[in-house]
């Protein structure tokens, strides 16, 4: 059993695909090629928004926003405290402070409440500068945009939406990848819509940060490449990456979008009765699964398990075992207010196997196999 089968994704895509990549080989494009463009202007259309600006994965796609906004040393940053690491290291990678805040148990994603403490006791410190705030749309589910957006906005600072996981959900009828000033996304293999390699986006309606981004992911370029008029980066999406994108878009807005959400009812369904806690989507949100991720007591219920699991032949993932506030990358910076949430979630959660290609067989074996393991 596989955890995202990506092999299957390949079978059923081959002819168009393998259609695609030989034709990026033949034109010798490889950086650049139309098929980039023509990605961007596909992805800006189905998010909503203005602007996308392809880069070389997510996480550059965080720190270039950022870099456009000026973000640098004295500038907290707020990052929910559950999320990958990737969210608040880009954040000190540019000498900022990372602020992290907790995340609401049922979503597993920003507390609006906690978000605000966090920045009004940094404010009362008096020592930062508040520059921006992100949240992260994890596992697929939008975060609490709107009223993310309120405390930002209340603040004066930038909102930079992490949908890194969420290409695809939706809040309100609104895409993620759609909120804040901007937003990042990943096309990691794993994630909803994922390339055959690293890639990633920003999405902006801004028209000055989108102009930025863009000078930026190429080493800072002015009127043309060897014209450089800041330091920037070198970050771009391959042309090969963008041709399986194209294709790849065809399937997911075609049907695995809907099957995925499927895959999500079916487990459902399948789990009712047990003594765990599924995943929930609130009233006005949709998801794109990026993951499936059920609750467990505590932390030896949930290592036990995952063992039972593995045993079985089921594979299960913890996303994620550790804090923000808790990684040693981070020791000793900005921690304003306590995380109870993130700890508790991180000793209790577990990611089954998730994908648009999940069967009723497969999920009915692994809801067999979850049965036995809580015996
Ligand atoms: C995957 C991920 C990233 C980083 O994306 P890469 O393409 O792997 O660099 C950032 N934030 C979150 C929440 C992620 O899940």
């Amino acid at each position: 059993m596989q955890f995202r089968d990506l092999k299957k994704q390949y079978e059923v895509l081959k002819p168009q695909m393998d259609a695609a990549l030989l034709e990026v080989a033949a034109s010798s494009q490889y950086i650049g090629g139309p098929q980039v463009k023509q990605l961007e202007g596909r992805l800006a259309e189905y998010v909503g928004v203005k602007h996308c600006i392809t880069c070389a994965n997510g996480t550059d796609a965080l720190h270039l926003a950022l870099m456009a906004w000026g973000v640098g040393p004295g500038d907290a940053v707020f990052v929910p405290d559950f999320t990958f690491f990737a969210t608040g290291e880009v954040v000190s990678a540019l000498g900022a402070t990372p602020v992290f805040y907790d995340v609401d148990p049922a979503t597993f994603n920003a507390d609006p409440i906690s978000l605000e403490k966090a920045v009004r006791a940094v404010k009362a410190e008096g020592k930062l500068r508040l520059n921006a705030v992100t949240d992260v749309d994890l596992f697929g589910l939008p975060a609490d945009h709107e009223n993310v957006a309120a405390v930002a906005e209340f603040y004066g600072m930038f909102f930079l939406e992490d949908a890194a996981q969420g290409f695809g959900g939706m809040l309100h009828g609104k895409r993620n990848g759609a909120f804040g000033d901007a937003a990042a996304t990943s096309f990691f293999p794993a994630k909803p819509l994922g390339c055959y390699g690293d890639g990633g986006a920003v999405f902006t309606n801004s028209d000055d940060t989108a102009a930025l981004v863009r000078s930026l992911c190429v080493h800072g370029k002015g009127s043309n490449k060897y014209d450089n008029i800041r330091i920037g980066m070198n970050s771009r999406l391959d042309t090969l990456q963008a041709a399986i994108l194209l294709v790849k878009m065809d399937a997911f807005e075609g049907y695995e979008l809907a099957d995925v959400n499927a895959a999500a009812a079916m487990y459902s369904e399948a789990l009712a009765g047990l003594d765990v806690i599924l995943p929930t989507v609130p009233q006005g949100w949709f998801s794109s699964w990026a993951q499936y991720t059920l609750r467990l007591k505590d932390a030896a219920q949930r290592d036990a398990v995952q063992a039972f699991l593995r045993e079985q032949g089921v594979p299960s993932n913890v996303y994620y075992p550790k804090p923000m506030h808790e990684q040693k990358a981070f020791a000793g910076h900005g921690q304003y207010v306590s995380c109870p949430v993130t700890e508790e979630l991180c000793a209790t959660v577990l990611s089954l196997p998730m994908h648009p290609y999940l069967d009723r067989r497969t999920v009915d074996t692994v809801a067999a196999a979850l049965k036995k393991a809580l015996g």
